[in-house]
Order: C-alpha cells, then structure tokens, then sequence
C-alpha cells in the first residue's frame, strides 16, 4: 500500500508545491503598496475586491453547480446598503459593511427561493431578470440611492480617525485572505462535499440523505455573503458609487473570471483575477482588442482547460507528484476498524418485519408500472426482487424510496407510513440503494464519494465549520477513516485518491454499494447490482451480500442473475407486468409453474 521512499523522494510533494506558490504570492501582495506605491495599489485594492466575489460565485457556481448571474446585483446591494447607511444614516463603515451584507443575502432570495422550483437555465434567466430590476431600483430610488448620479461616500475611518490608503490595501487584503481561508473551510467541510455531491449528482446526493434544496439555498447565501462584503468594501474603498458599475457587464465579468480560473478550484478565484485584469493591460491602447481578447480568452480555455487554469496546473502537478493519503499512519488505525459496518449480526430482531407495501401502485400516464404490490419483509433477509424488464422492480425501489410518488398505496417502513416524507429524510430513515444505472459522483475522489454516503454523521455546525474546530477534526478523521475501511472491505482501497469516473465498470458498481453501505443503513435496496458483471465479479457480490446480510442489514435485492438469486435469497417475489404473480422461497419459486411459464422458462428449471 505504501509507496516506496525511493519513489517518495524522487516525486515532488504537490502540497508543498501549492504552499510554496502560495507563499510566494502572500509576501508579493504584502509587500506591494511599500515596494510601488500608491497609484498601483489602487489596482490591486481592486483586483481583492474581485477575488472576494469570486470565491462566493466559485462555491455557488464552481462547487454546488447553480449558474447565475446575480454577482453584480447582490454586490450592488452591498454597495448601496454601505452607502446608505454611512451618508443617510451616519453610521461608521462596519454598521455599513454589516447592512450591505444582509442587503445583499436579501437580494439572493431572489435567486435562491426560485431555485426551489427551476433549475439549470432557468436560474441563470431568472438572475439575468435580476441584474435589470435591481439596476432600475438603483437608478429610480432617487430618494435612497441618489439615482444616475450616484452617491459620495465619507471616508472610511477606524477608531475615530480616517484609514489612509496604505491602511485600506491592508484591510482589504485582510478580508481577502480571512475570505480565501473560509473557502478552503467550506470546500474541506461536509458542506463543501455536499455541494460538490449535488454538481456532480444531485439524485445520487439526496439518497446519501442530503437536502439537495436547502445545501443549495446556502451555497446562494454564501455567494451574497462574499458579494455583500466585497460591494461594501468597493463602496467604502472608492467613496464613490453608480448604478452603472453594477450592470450586466459586471456580472460577465466575474463568470469570466471564475470560469478562466478555474471554477470548483481553491485557487480559481485567484488565478482568474490576475489573469482577467493584468493580461488586457497590455491592450490598453485599444479597448476593442481588448474585448476581442477576453473573447477569444474564453474561447481557447473552455476548449483546452474545462477546469480552467488553476484546474489544468492541479492536473500536470498531480502527475508529478505523490499523494499522502492513504498514509500509514491512517492504515494503521483503520485496520482496528476492518470490515467497518459489516461485523456478525448486530441484533437485528429477525422476527419482525422491517418493511411492509400495501397495495402499493403506480402509474405513468395510463401504464400500471407497478400495480397492488403487496410484500413483508422479515428484519435481517435477502428479498429478491424478479420480473423479465419492465416489470415494475425499479419503480418499486423509487417508491420506496420516495423518487417515485406511489399513485396508491402505502410503504410502511418499521411502523411509519413513508409516503409523504422527502426523500432525503427517508434516506435519513435508515434506507439506502444503489442504482439500476450507477449514479456516482463521477468528478469526486473514490474516498470522496464514501464520505458523501456518511454525509449524515457530521455534526458540526457553521463554526465547526470555519474554525476546523477539534470536533470537526474528529468527526472528519473519524469518518475518513471509516470511509477508508469500507474501501479496503470493497478492495479499492488503492484507488481512494482517483476520481470515481476513472474506475472500471465493475469497481464503479462496487463503489455505489459501499457508498450505499455506508450510511449504515437498517435497509438496503440493490437495484441489479450484477448486472454486466463478468463470473468473477458477481461471485465476489454474492459473497459480499451475504456478509453484508449476515450483519444485521435487510436486503431487497433486484437482479437477473438467476443462479445468483437461487443461491442468496431468504425469499423471492416475482412480478409481471407490474403485478406479483408468485413469492415464495427459491425452491418454491423453481418449482411455480407459473413462474416457469409467464418468465424463467428454462432459465430456473437448469438450477432446479
Ligand atoms: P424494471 O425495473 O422491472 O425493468 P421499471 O420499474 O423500470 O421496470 O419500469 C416499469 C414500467 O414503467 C416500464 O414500462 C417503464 O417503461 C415504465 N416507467 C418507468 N419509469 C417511468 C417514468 N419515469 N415515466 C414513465 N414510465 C416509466
Ligand atoms: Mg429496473
């Protein structure tokens, strides 16, 4: 498992590397305003600004996936809530910056609640229809916003006297850092999983128990918080604020910047800055080249560099380097905790039910999918599903589920009716599935996508969060290590650092079952896990179910593997056409004629 210290020393530590660029970047910025003066850290005040609302336009449209176009009116609002309160109402600065935060988290309700509803283009419509409404509140309020005209602001001052320019870069600078901070604290969060979940699958991130709505609505709020920040600063900084600096054009601007960058990066909002601004400097002669640029820019780098710049060097130093994880020390301490989840029988009760359908139907347009199932299910059994395609088994697993509403009937799962309950929280619930077509997250780590399957283990809060306080630390340590001994129980445990869509198909189906197992689920719904699996596979997955049955865990299986079916099940349910035409145990079911006649045929009678 180890790499060798031979091959250690002759690969660069990526870390390091990204650390040392790091440094080199904070003692430039830090020493800028001494070293060149004045009229140059006027650019650089700018380019922070722009950073900042980038990193929150990075966590909601680079991590979570939500494409919009509200950074300019949410970092209107935070101008204009600064303004107003420093010349209408007198306040210092803070009461300024304060206001226009909550100014501008007003304003992402507007993008936020409709993303409820809509998604994908519609959001990005919906924000386009902001930017124009805010710009005619900015230019028709004349009372509070002073119009076209725009709004002078007093100077900003701390402790009673006015903060020179050298004072402002370094106030700035600090947001900028303490912003970039609470990105890295997010993305390295559950929170920051979920959001990265819900881009990359947001089906497969409500099974893990994710509340896919609500993780999105923060990931809004989150960018209107940065936006809010940045306007006040920019407001505070300029001492002078317009309608027009807030407009369409704006907006364009930091999309450009997160997506050249790198969107879903730490370092995009950064990279994308100093690229976007210093670059067409140099065209400064002719503001037409200049746009030509940032077009052709565009261009060229989503074609080469879909993850942007700070995407594509991530990649070429990866390949370079070695990674840490798993180390040792982490081995070490996972293997006390081998075959996590899969101890012999924790105590499951085996004479009771877990689960009960009652007449349990359901409809697309005038087709009976699924039609008065009816089905127990003893604690601590392999049930198998069976039925030629088409049959209903899948609409069964959504209906249980709660991804498919039952037109009729009722799911009852250990004495509570399931029916009207999200989805998310029936994952909650103690059920959890894999899916027909696996449903991974594709562009996530292997060991990523476990720990999105113990999304609901986490218990830190907001300020677990963005101090990586030692609870936080622990549950993620924690965690991590669970999630690695799943990995080594599935025998992928070398793949932990890849990305998921890189793993071959069997390992991807692998991948999906641990993740499922992972949520320590009370019932597991396995829609055809063997399918297109060569022998040897489907050997290891009978055996893995077995053990995964023989720790307490009830199972419904779907699949067409009949010798692996035989083999497995406690009992067997067989449906056609949406109706169960025969339950009963293998035996029974070889031996139903009706079975043989309506859908195994000579498929049971060679296992007879
Ligand atoms: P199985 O998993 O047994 O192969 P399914 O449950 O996927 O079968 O499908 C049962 C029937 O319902 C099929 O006729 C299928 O075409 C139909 N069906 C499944 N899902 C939908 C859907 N979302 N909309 C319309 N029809 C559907
Ligand atoms: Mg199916």
């Amino acid at each position: 498992m180890e790499l060798s210290s031979a091959k250690k020393t002759q690969l660069l530590n990526y870390k390091s590397i990204s650390y040392t660029l790091y440094a080199v970047i904070l003692v430039l910025a830090a020493a800028f305003p001494i070293l060149a003066g004045q009229y140059y850290a006027r650019y650089v005040i700018v380019m922070f600004i722009t950073i900042i609302i980038s990193i929150g336009y990075n966590i909601s449209s680079g991590y979570c996936g939500l494409v919009h176009f509200a950074s300019a009116p949410m970092y209107a609002a935070g101008a204009y809530g600064a303004a107003v309160m420093m010349v209408r109402f007198d306040m210092p600065f803070i009461v300024g910056l304060l206001f226009g935060i909550l100014a501008a988290c007003f304003v992402s309700l507007f993008v936020s609640i409709p993303a409820f509803r809509v998604s994908g283009h519609y959001l990005a419509l919906i924000s386009l229809g902001l930017v124009e409404i805010v710009q005619e509140v900015l230019v028709e309020w004349k009372g509070v916003t002073a119009g076209p005209a725009g709004m002078y602001l007093p100077n900003v001052s701390f402790l009673g006297s006015p903060l020179t320019w050298m004072g402002q870069y370094y106030f700035i600078f600090a947001v900028m850092l303490l912003s970039f901070i609470i990105q890295r604290s997010i993305v390295k969060s559950y929170l920051g999983r979920a959001f990265r979940s819900i881009k990359n699958d947001a089906v497969a991130a409500t099974s893990a128990g994710i509340n896919v709505r609500l993780f999105m609505f923060i990931a809004i709020l989150i960018s209107g918080i940065f936006a809010g920040t940045a306007g006040a600063l920019y407001a505070g900084y300029s001492g002078y604020i317009s309608p027009d600096t807030f407009g369409f054009d704006y907006t364009v601007y930091i999309l450009l910047v997160v997506v050249i960058g790198g969107s879903g990066t730490l370092a995009g909002p950064l990279v994308g800055t100093l690229i976007i601004t210093v670059l067409p400097e140099f065209f400064n002669a002719s503001p037409d080249i200049k746009l030509f640029f940032y077009g052709l820019l565009l261009i060229v780098i989503t074609i080469s560099m879909p993850d942007g710049i700070s995407g594509k060097l991530k990649k070429y130093l990866r390949a370079y380097s070695y990674e840490r994880i798993p180390d040792s020390i982490e081995i070490k301490k996972y293997v006390a905790l081998a075959d996590c989840g899969l101890e012999e029988n924790q105590g499951a009760d085996e004479s009771e039910d877990i689960m009960e359908l009652n007449n349990l139907t359901k409809y697309f347009g005038g087709l009976a999918a699924v039609s008065n199932l009816n089905l127990k299910i003893k604690t601590g059994s392999i049930y198998s599903l069976i039925g030629p395609n088409g049959a209903g088994k899948s609409t069964t697993v959504n209906m249980i589920t709660g991804m498919d509403r039952a037109s009729t009937g009722e799911v009852i799962f250990r004495n509570q009716t399931l029916n009207l309950i999200e989805p998310y929280l029936i994952s909650g619930l103690g059920i959890a599935r894999t899916f027909q077509h696996v449903r991974l997250f594709g562009k996530m780590t292997v060991l990523e996508n476990i720990m999105v399957g113990k999304h609901l283990a986490f218990r830190y809060g907001i300020l677990g969060t963005l101090f990586r306080t030692p609870k936080m630390r622990y549950q993620e340590t924690l965690n991590k290590e669970k999630a690695l001994a799943y990995l080594d129980t599935i025998g992928l445990l070398d793949k932990a650092n890849e990305v998921a869509s890189s793993l071959s198909y069997g390992q991807q189906k692998l991948l999906d079952l641990a993740r499922a197992l992972a949520m320590e689920p009370k019932l597991l719904l396995l829609d055809e896990p063997c399918a297109g699996l060569n022998e040897a596979e489907i050997n290891y997955f009978a055996n893995l179910i077995k053990r995964i049955r023989n720790s307490g865990i009830t199972i419904l299986l779907i699949e067409h593997h009949m010798k692996l079916v035989m083999d497995i099940s406690d009992r067997i349910i067989v449906l056609e056409y949406g109706k169960k035409i025969a339950e009963g145990n293998p035996k029974e079911i070889q031996e139903n004629s009706a079975v043989r006649e309506a859908y195994l045929g000579t498929a049971v009678a060679k296992y007879a």
